[in-house]
C-alpha cells in the first residue's frame, strides 16, 4: 500500500514532526516546502521568495525544531542563551508563527520552549520566562531590543536566524534596530530569509547580512489570478463608504478583510458600519494588545463578518478561508498590494480581491499593476460612477520615510536620558 506521508518522509523530517504533519491533517508537501528543507538541512543560508500562504512557515519551523532536538536544551538559567531567533515584522504575526513551533513541536518527548517577544505585553514576564530558559524566541525587532538592554537575553550563541516576511523587516522602518541586533548575534549562523516580495534595495541588505545566501525563487511567487479574483473599481472618494454599505447589503459582500490606511480610518470607518448595524471589529497600532487580539480573533472565529485593519495584518496573517479582501485604501508599495490580497486565497483555497480607486488613486494602481504585472479590468457600479477631474499633483518634497521618529524611539530616548 502506498504511504500518504511519502513525500514528507523523503525531505529527511523525523518521525515525532510527521505526526504533527498527520494531525495537521496535510497530505503532501507544498513546493515551496519541498523545495527549500533539503536546502535547510545541508545548513545553507537561504532567500526563499515563495507565494503567501504557500506553507512558510513550517519550511523553517519543522528542520529547526528537528536541528534543536539534536542540539542540547537550553538549561542556562538566568540568562538565556537561545539558538533560534525569527523575527517578524508584526506581532500577530509572532504569535502565529510561535503557534505553529508549538503545534508542530507537539510530539517530541523533550519539548522547546518558545517565546514571543513582542511589544505591548508584559516585559517583567518576558524577562522572567527568558530567565527560565528558553530555546526558540519569536519575536518583533524591538522588544528584542529593549531585553537586549536589560541583558537578560544572550544571542552569541544563535545558530539559526530566520527573518519572516524579510522584505518588511529589511526596509527602512526596522534599519536601526536590526543593525544593532545583528552586532549581538553570532556570525557562525545560518540566515534564512522568506518572503513573496523582495524589492531591489532589500536585495542589496540583504547581500550585506550574508553574502552567501542562495536564492530560491519559486515559481507564481505572487499570488496567481486563478485562486484570487482581482476587481478594481472605480468610485470617487467620498462615495466610497457608501459603496461599501451598499455591496454589503446589495452584493452579500462579508467575511472581508477592508483594509485602510491610517488607524484613524480603521477607526473612522468601523464606527460608521457599526452605526448601520454591521457585524465589524477592527484592528490597528492605537489598540493595546489584548483588544488587537480580541478583534482578530473574533474575525478568525466569524463572531464579526467583517475586519477593519491596517497593514498589520497585512504580512503573514494565516485567515483560513477567507472570502474577501478589500482595499477600501490602497496600500502604499506594490508590494503590500500582494500581501494585502494574498490573505485570502490561502494553501489552495480561492478567495475575491476587490480595490477602490478614485481619481486620485488612477495613477499610483497603474504603478501597482506594472509592478504585480497584472492589469485589470476598471468595473463602476451604477448610482457610484466616478466623476470630476484627475487632481493635479502637488509638487514637493516627498515624506521620507523610516526618518520620522517613533513613538518607541523617543520613550527609549526618553528612558535613557531618565536613567
Ligand atoms: P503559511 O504560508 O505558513 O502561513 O501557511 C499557510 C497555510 O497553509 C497554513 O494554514 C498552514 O497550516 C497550511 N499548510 C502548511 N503546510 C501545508 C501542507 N503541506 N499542506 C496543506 N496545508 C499546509
Amino acid at each position: 500500500m502506498m504511504n500518504p506521508f511519502q513525500d514528507f518522509q523523503d525531505l529527511g523530517l523525523c518521525p515525532e514532526i510527521l505526526q504533527s504533519i498527520e494531525s495537521s491533517g496535510f497530505l503532501t508537501p507544498t513546493t515551496i516546502q519541498r523545495i527549500s528543507i533539503p536546502e535547510i538541512f545541508k545548513g545553507e543560508d537561504l532567500l526563499v521568495e515563495a507565494q503567501t500562504g504557500s506553507g512558510k512557515t513550517a519550511c523553517f519551523a519543522w528542520p529547526l525544531l528537528q536541528a534543536l532536538q539534536i542540539s542540547q536544551s537550553n538549561e542556562s538559567k538566568g540568562i538565556a542563551k537561545i539558538k533560534v531567533l525569527v523575527l517578524t515584522p508584526t506581532r500577530e504575526l509572532a504569535y502565529q508563527v510561535s503557534g505553529a513551533f508549538y503545534r508542530f513541536g507537539e510530539f517530541f518527548e523533550t519539548k522547546k520552549t518558545v517565546l514571543t517577544v513582542i511589544g505591548g505585553e508584559s516585559i517583567a514576564q518576558q524577562s522572567q520566562s527568558l530567565q527560565n530558559g528558553v530555546d526558540v524566541v519569536v519575536a518583533t525587532p524591538g522588544r528584542l531590543l529593549d531585553l537586549l538592554e536589560k541583558k537578560v537575553l544572550d544571542l552569541s550563541e544563535i545558530e539559526f536566524l530566520v527573518l519572516d516576511e524579510a522584505d518588511k523587516i529589511l526596509d527602512l522602518g526596522f534599519a536601526a534596530e536590526l543593525e544593532i541586533l545583528l552586532g549581538q548575534i553570532s556570525p557562525k549562523r545560518q540566515n534564512l530569509f522568506f518572503s513573496a516580495t523582495y524589492p531591489e534595495k532589500v536585495l542589496e541588505i540583504v547581500k550585506k547580512i550574508s553574502s552567501s545566501a542562495r536564492i530560491l525563487k519559486i515559481e507564481n511567487a505572487t499570488p496567481s489570478v486563478e485562486a484570487i479574483e482581482q476587481r478594481v473599481i472605480q468610485v470617487n472618494r467620498e462615495n466610497r463608504g457608501m459603496l461599501l454599505r451598499h455591496m454589503i447589503k446589495e452584493s452579500g459582500w462579508k467575511n472581508a478583510l477592508i483594509f485602510v490606511g491610517s488607524k484613524v480610518a480603521a477607526h473612522n470607518l468601523t464606527e460608521k458600519l457599526k452605526k448601520v448595524g454591521i457585524n465589524v471589529e477592527t484592528i490597528h497600532g492605537d489598540l493595546s494588545q489584548s483588544q488587537r487580539n480580541t478583534a482578530l480573533s473574533q474575525f478568525k472565529e466569524r463572531k464579526c463578518d467583517f475586519l477593519v485593519a491596517t497593514d498589520v495584518t497585512a504580512r503573514g496573517i494565516d485567515f483560513k478561508k477567507l472570502s474577501m479582501v478589500i482595499n477600501f485604501d490602497l496600500p502604499r508599495s506594490p508590494a503590500d498590494y500582494i500581501h494585502r490580497i494574498g490573505r485570502t486565497a490561502r494553501a489552495g483555497e480561492t478567495g475575491v480581491a476587490v480595490s477602490f480607486i478614485g481619481l486620485e488613486d488612477l495613477a499610483h494602481f497603474q504603478l501597482i499593476e506594472k509592478r504585480a504585472e497584472i492589469n485589470l479590468f476598471r468595473e463602476e457600479i451604477a448610482g457610484f460612477e466616478l466623476n470630476g477631474d484627475i487632481p493635479l499633483i502637488k509638487l514637493g518634497a516627498p515624506p521620507v520615510k523610516g526618518k520620522r521618529k517613533s513613538k518607541k524611539d523617543k520613550l527609549r530616548e526618553l528612558t535613557k536620558t531618565q536613567n
